[in-house]
């Protein structure tokens, strides 16, 4: 089962999980670590710690945190998922055991223990996949203009345009010198729903499903009082 998290995984959430399976899964060995947020987009957990060498001893590990990425909406299950990973890190580095590498035949063997034992999922992959990345992406709310176009044919179709009077000035030349365009309307917003279109003053009209962009426009501001918005 997977749903997604009503909020942002918070501080105290990720501690309470680090807890639980500290008990579950770790008898309890390892010492609180701070935990910490970020918006990286590279990763979705990272397990972090300074290196120093003792003399006579080699090499300490010390200053262990957590770090988790607030940047994904990620299911539950998949920040839990991540909070484990790092656990099983935590755990190697901090009791100085050996293993083959990173995600080496220790941390698979301890990985693949919790997920048969208890029903997980965890991965060996820190990085978000394509498909999350291209989310984060879709999602940020960026400025566009957005140009809704009627041919002299009868056919409507949207154009995203950077929001500056240089790219809107470029379009409406090419649109001008075209002859096709019967209407054209203009509209700024920071609606993300847009971002799935190329931005750019190119003349290139995309016929999409214009209710679905009617509806994200009306929240937007209409372009009036200038020559560049209404009829053209
Ligand atoms: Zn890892």
């Amino acid at each position: 089962m997977s749903y997604l998290c009503p909020v942002k995984p918070t501080i105290p959430y990720l501690q309470a999980c680090f807890r639980e399976y500290n008990d579950a899964f770790f008898d309890g060995e390892l010492p609180e670590v701070p935990i910490v947020l970020s918006r990286s987009k590279s990763f979705i957990g990272a397990c972090t710690y300074k290196r120093r060498r003792v003399f006579g001893l080699g090499t300490r590990l010390s200053d262990f945190k957590l770090r988790f990425s607030t940047r994904m909406d990620l299911p539950e299950e998949e920040v839990q998922d991540t909070v484990i990973h790092e656990m099983i890190h935590y755990y190697i580095l901090s009791k100085g055991i050996r293993d083959t590498s990173t995600h080496g035949r220790v941390f698979r063997a301890m990985m693949q223990e919790i997920n048969t034992r208890y029903g997980r999922h965890i991965t060996i992959s820190h990085r978000p996949t394509p498909q999350q990345r291209e989310e984060v992406r879709d999602k940020r709310p960026k400025r566009h203009i957005v140009a809704i176009i009627t041919l002299k044919d009868g056919r409507s179709g949207i154009k995203v345009i950077p929001p500056t009077r240089h790219s809107l000035t470029a379009f409406l030349r090419g649109l001008r010198r075209s002859g096709q365009a019967r209407e054209a309307g203009y509209y700024l917003t920071d609606d993300p729903f847009f971002n799935a279109w190329p931005s750019s003053s190119a003349l290139k009209i995309y016929f999409a499903d214009m209710e679905a962009v009617r509806a994200h426009l009306t929240a937007a501001t209409p372009l009036s009082g200038n020559k560049n918005s209404g009829t053209l």
